[in-house]
């Protein structure tokens, strides 16, 4: 009996010091979760992070993706959905399941939220089926295509898309943004490295109606950036397709925002020539600090922003912030001090 009562407690503290930890997000350099590492570039060396393979491929109308086009890391992400036998339904590729197993574990964590995951990758048959069915639906293709991609347009296909649902509302629709979980959706998917990809203010430039239950993957970077500079991904990609591609792998959220920012303006501003010209790893990094510089916040390092982005693997030495510290701090000793028989 006791020993279940000071396990109780102990748990209660446990879970309150993680409350409170997570109450207080320690402002946006440094996320109380962040994204999987972006450990090795998902895409072929080469390859630019803008092409189909890439985390940043935009597709729409305008740009598509082959029929035979198929992701090569497609895996089942260990998250929660609404019924038994959709798993199928919700392959992503590899870097973007991490990620969402980490957004979902966070919203129960720090939030007690329950997502569902409803539909991930889609094949080009697949959509085309669907499709169909909506044009068949609707009767005809211009008013299908307001919800439903026309084959080949819709980003489900890169592997790297999700629509989530809350418990609460097992419908896919606008009112997802205004329950709890899609207000924590909207407020953190950034974190992790998604986007709110269709938004209400965005419907001429994105071609699609508010959809605030599907997320995209661009990674954790390229996510906050979008998320603070609040713009659709064609306008962000229009700005940043402009910049050299070790920028797009290795720039700073600050640096990335603050570049489009400068590129979006109406009489654009193109970068400082030497992070345009950059050719040596040692020169791209140099490059990358010094261009970070204007854009960190009083009292930020270079190292505490880029460790907050890229958390693990990346580059320079140097503390880390990650997982481990987080278990040994709130878990592991406490729990295992009172717990164990
Ligand atoms: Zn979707």
């Amino acid at each position: 009996m006791r020993s279940t009562l000071t396990r109780r407690l102990a748990l209660a503290l446990v879970c309150l010091s993680l409350f409170s930890f997570a109450e207080e997000p320690p402002e946006d350099l440094m996320p109380v979760e962040t994204a999987p590492p972006l450990a090795e570039p998902t895409q072929p060396p080469g390859q630019s992070m803008l092409d189909t393979d890439g985390i940043l491929c935009l597709v729409n109308r305008d740009s598509k993706i082959t029929k035979n086009y198929v992701p090569a890391d497609l895996r089942m992400p260990e998250v929660a959905t609404r019924k038994k036998g959709m798993e199928e339904r919700i392959l992503m590729r590899e870097e973007a399941a991490q990620a969402l197993e980490k957004m979902f574990q966070a919203a129960k964590r720090e939030a007690k939220y329950t997502l569902y995951a409803a539909s991930g990758y889609r094949s080009y048959g697949i959509q085309q089926i669907l499709f169909n069915g909506k044009v068949e639906a609707v009767g005809s293709r211009d008013a299908a295509q307001k919800t439903v991609a026309p084959p080949g347009t819709s980003e489900h296909q890169l592997g790297l898309a999700m629509d989530v649902q809350a418990p609460s509302l097992l419908n896919l629709n606008r009112a997802f943004g205004d329950t709890e979980e899609g207000k924590w959706v909207a407020e953190n998917a950034h974190r992790f490295g998604f986007i709110i990809r269709y938004k209400q203010e965005w419907t001429d430039i994105t071609g699609y109606l508010y959809e605030p239950w599907h997320i995209r993957y661009v990674g954790v970077a390229h996510a906050q950036a979008i998320h603070a500079l609040d713009v659709p991904m064609e306008t962000y990609i229009a700005a940043v397709s402009q910049l050299p591609e070790y920028v797009l792998r290795g720039g700073t959220d600050l640096l990335l925002a603050g570049l489009a920012r400068q590129l979006m303006a109406d009489a654009p501003v193109l970068p400082a020539d030497d992070l345009m010209t950059a050719q040596t790893e040692p020169e791209q990094q140099a490059a990358l600090r010094a261009a970070t510089e204007p854009y960190l916040p009083a009292g930020a390092s270079y190292e505490q922003v880029l460790w907050a982005i890229y958390p693990t693997p990346k580059p320079t030495a140097g503390p880390r912030i990650d997982a481990d510290e987080e278990t040994s701090l709130f878990s592991s000793r406490q729990e295992q001090d009172v717990l164990s028989p």
